[in-house]
């Protein structure tokens, strides 16, 4: 990659880490982005605030989550990208939060699973609860970054929420999805609970999320 090409990539995620801050999916300094950046990954910093990045607070890791380039700490959860992105060749960004609904979820351990909006059903099927471990541990990597053989998103135990995608902009829009599902969720409990799509309906759109692969 030219140098040009890695300050797009870099403005990339300072755009959508942005977005991420004003729709108040990622508080203070919580979270983290990453991107695959040719045969290595961009990581946002260690203790930056997503909404507020600045080029020289996102750094080039190598895919053993080896500091290449860059003059501070990367993200204490580098193992779990670069784990994910190992399982995932077809995943070229990751978006780590504690946006408040999703976490809400990963806080009571409830899977992200009710065929409640067919948008979802389409984009996740089900986000599952991977088991807690300390943030940034090798426990958390092991707990967690085995779900992304069959999923895009995974809840991290009493933390917060993680998922990756073709591109940081698609990586972007499904967590605004995924937020949204658990709003969206929450609120049908206090309403006494949404009717679940049938079987039927599921089906057709899982074929239709095939259809949509092929
Ligand atoms: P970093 O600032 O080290 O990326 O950590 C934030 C976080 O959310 C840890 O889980
Ligand atoms: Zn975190």
């Amino acid at each position: 990659m030219t140098l040009n090409e890695i300050s797009e990539l870099k403005k990339q995620i300072i755009l959508y880490g942005k977005k991420l801050g004003e729709k108040n999916m990622s508080p203070a300094t919580s979270g983290n982005i990453s991107a695959r950046c040719a045969d290595n990954i961009l990581i946002s910093g260690s203790g930056t605030c997503l909404a507020d990045l600045s080029e020289d607070e996102i750094v080039l890791i190598d895919r053993n989550a080896n500091l290449i380039d860059g003059k501070i700490k990367p993200s204490s959860e580098r193992n779990l990208h670069t784990a994910i992105y190992a399982i995932r060749p077809d995943i070229n960004a990751i978006i780590h939060c504690h946006s408040p609904y999703a976490s809400a979820f990963a806080v009571c351990r409830i899977p992200l699973s009710k065929p409640i909006i067919s948008e979802n059903v389409f984009y996740f099927g089900e986000i599952p609860v991977a088991p807690y471990a300390l943030p940034g541990s090798e426990k958390l990597v092991e707990n967690s970054a085995k779900f992304f053989a069959k999923h895009n998103a995974v809840l991290l135990a009493n933390h917060g929420i993680i998922l990756g995608a073709k591109d940081i902009k698609s990586a972007y829009y499904l967590m605004e999805t995924a937020e949204t599902y658990a709003q969206i969720y929450l609120n049908s409990m206090l309403l006494g609970g949404a009717k679940e799509l049938s079987k039927k309906e599921i089906e057709e759109l899982y074929a239709l999320r095939c259809a949509a692969k092929s």
